[in-house]
């Protein structure tokens, strides 16, 4: 029968600045399943560098070492979790159990590294088993060393272990308390576990069976007080030791072990508030800015949109300024500039025969009152085409005729706000208003466009071009001719028609350049499209700028975090817990960290946006893609930023890390 543990020629050797430093120098050493030993000798001759080798924490600098038979030189580091995690349980001297999590939680622990099912009932079988059952809830700082040290055993227990190591178990405890563990591991012994205790204190190792010493890393006498009781007693050795283990299967990634993830990255913000909260801000700040500025640009192209629509199609504008002057507005047209006349309009009706129909326009503003109420809004004087060309027909009462314009006809058609500022709820065809101190009667309500960005469309008086012209606002000149081809294929050949007649009624010699602008709806789409992709552009160099930041922020706390928690990490590994166990780990906290940091942004930035539509009547509008992305960035963020972190975690070596202090 093979023993549990055979150790041949082990050697450990520590290179410590430019010296080395032999601690153990050649242990043979074979332990048969269920035996209780105790290991003793003087501090620093290599107790415990020799117990972490055996407990698979560390390997030998030269010699053998078979566990159950197998030769576990040949172990990858997460074969050896996972082969630890099976068969070996560890009680230390410092306890480690994690804090600010419950004595259960504590005992569960290891078989999220094993994906056993019923953790729950197992880790409360076992800490009855250690007399805790009263004391599940308690958090470590809610125990006295004793029982801490039992909730460290019913951990080691909580996966049914074949051996458990003890290094210094009742090192930091009282001796009444130590006592109990003592029981304790005695009784572990008795049902059939090997125990491996290290000591340094001869009655303590008493309680064992078998005594070995060891003094500057050599084995130095072995002696036996009884027969191994557990194992060889109650003949449990057919399925124990006998039957060579095999190499483990590494485990794939369970959901439960990730939600466990999530809830102790959970537990870890919230344990360090504003840490966390700072550390969140950089993209927390991104996210708003991006929330924030798409929604804004959102809302402009929709205004864009409703401007466009509410032009028509098939319309090409005729504005009275060189295209140098920029812009497109009539209003800046000088005197000295050229100018667009009723005889322009005129003259371009014939001017091609893909032109349906042309019709001037002038714009103004004036303040329209009625009763007691005013407002000040934008006056347009349009002919009759308006209606059809614009989209503008009346969308309650009539628009006014060629008749009506003709005689200058004092005949309003009121936007849909001009209605609810004059009139509020009643009915305003048949009243009269005054604009400008001119009464006109309300022949019409145009129909609703919507408010748009930065002016409302609705805000707005239509009537007649030569009532506006000559009574209200006294021009003599129109701000824009606009004309309608009979098919987009025809909008090419009416402007270059229309800019050879306009070029020769304004008798413009060929050196000189055009004194008037010609646009069709694809130009001015075209350029507003120019404008958002711009605007696109540097949204995403602020997006990107601001996860860089933030995740610098996060990648900053994860290494303090990392740092802080080595023993931590040095303990997970210590119980079964892969690299690629840690890793995850540490990557959900990031993208734990950074998702709140987003999501805190999302609603940040809503807010801002719906503050802005609300109370400075801009269009804003939060896309649930633009919500989604920004999650979806943020929580990516964490995971790239939180990488390096996560992976310096994963490779700390457990030893290195239960040394740390
Ligand atoms: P014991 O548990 O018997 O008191 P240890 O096994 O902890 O002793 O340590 C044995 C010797 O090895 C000590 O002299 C210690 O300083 C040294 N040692 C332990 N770990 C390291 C390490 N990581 N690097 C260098 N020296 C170490
Ligand atoms: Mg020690």
């Amino acid at each position: 029968m093979a023993p549990l543990i055979e150790l041949r020629g082990v050697t450990k050797t520590y290179f410590v600045g430019g010296g080395r430093l032999d601690v153990l120098k050649g242990i043979d050493l074979s332990v048969d399943e269920g035996d209780f030993v105790a290991i003793m000798g003087p501090s620093g001759s290599g107790k415990s560098t020799l117990t972490q080798i055996l407990g698979l924490l560390d390997r030998p600098t030269s010699g053998s070492y078979k566990l159950m038979g197998l030769d576990v030189s040949s172990l990858s580091d997460d074969e050896g979790a996972a082969l630890r995690s099976r068969t070996i349980g560890f009680v230390f001297q410092m306890f480690n159990l994690l804090a600010r999590t419950s004595a259960q939680d504590n005992v569960a622990l290891p078989m999220l590294y094993t994906g056993d099912p019923g953790r729950e009932k197992r880790s409360a079988e076992v800490l009855a088993e250690v007399g805790l059952s009263d004391r599940m809830d308690h958090a470590p700082n809610q125990l006295s060393g004793g029982q801490q040290q039992r909730v460290a055993i019913a951990r080691a227990l909580v996966n049914r272990p074949k051996i458990i190591f003890a290094d210094e178990p009742t090192g930091n405890l009282a001796s009444e308390q130590a006592e109990e563990i003592l029981h304790k591991l005695s009784d572990l012994n008795n049902s059939g576990i090997t125990v491996l205790m290290v000591t340094h204190e001869p009655d303590i190792a008493a309680y064992a069976q078998r005594v070995i010493r060891i003094k500057d890393g050599r084995v130095v006498s072995d002696e036996r007080n009884a027969a191994p009781r557990g194992g060889a007693g109650r003949n449990r050795t057919k399925a124990g030791s006998g039957a060579t283990a095999s190499v483990p299967a590494v485990r794939d990634l369970s959901l439960e072990e990730l939600l466990e993830h999530v809830r102790s990255a959970l537990r870890a913000i919230r344990a360090n508030k504003l840490r966390s909260a700072l550390s969140m801000l950089g993209i927390l700040i991104g996210v708003t800015a991006v929330i924030a500025m798409l929604a804004i640009g959102k809302g402009a192209q929709k205004s864009v949109e409703t401007q466009l629509s509410s032009l028509g199609s098939n319309l090409v504008m005729l504005f009275p300024m060189s295209p140098r002057m920029g812009g497109g507005g009539a209003r800046s047209a000088l005197g000295s500039f050229s100018r667009l006349s009723m005889e322009d309009a005129a003259a371009i009706r014939r001017a091609h025969p893909g032109i349906a129909r042309a019709a001037g326009e002038v714009q103004g503003s004036v303040q329209a009152v009625y009763g007691d109420k005013n407002s000040n809004t934008s006056l347009t004087g349009a002919e009759p085409e308006y209606a059809d060309m614009r989209n503008a027909q009346a969308y309650y009462g009539r628009f006014f005729t060629h008749e009506e314009n003709d005689r200058m006809d004092r005949v309003a058609l009121l936007g849909p706000t001009v209605v609810t500022n004059l009139f509020g709820e009643s009915d305003p065809v048949g009243r009269t208003v005054n604009v400008d101190h001119i009464k006109f009667k309300v022949i019409g309500v145009l129909p609703r466009k919507g408010s748009s960005g930065f002016q409302d469309q609705d805000d707005k008086i239509v009537i007649p071009l030569k009532t506006a012209m000559k009574r209200v606002l006294g021009r003599q000149f129109l701000g824009t001719i606009a004309i309608e081809t009979t098919g987009p294929d025809q909008t090419e050949d009416v402007m270059a028609a229309v800019r050879a007649l306009m070029r020769k009624r304004h008798r413009l010699p060929d050196y000189k350049e055009d004194d008037f602008t010609l646009r069709n709806m694809a130009e001015i789409q075209a350029a507003l499209t120019g404008t958002s992709k711009i605007f696109s552009l540097l949204l995403g160099i602020v997006a990107a700028i601001s996860l860089i930041v933030g995740g610098i922020g996060i990648m900053n706390i994860m290494l303090v975090s990392v740092s802080e928690r080595t023993r931590e990490i040095g303990l997970r590994k210590a119980i079964g817990a892969t690299r690629r166990a840690v890793l995850i780990q540490f990557l959900i906290e990031a993208a734990a960290m950074s998702t709140c940091g987003g999501l805190l942004g999302i609603a940040l930035g809503m807010s801002i946006a719906f503050g802005m539509s609300y109370f400075a009547g801009w269009a804003a509008i939060v896309t649930p893609q633009s919500v989604l992305l920004a999650f979806f960035f943020s929580a990516g963020t964490g995971v790239v930023f939180g990488f390096w972190p996560a992976r310096k975690a994963s490779l700390l070596s457990p030893i290195e890390a239960l040394r740390y202090e």
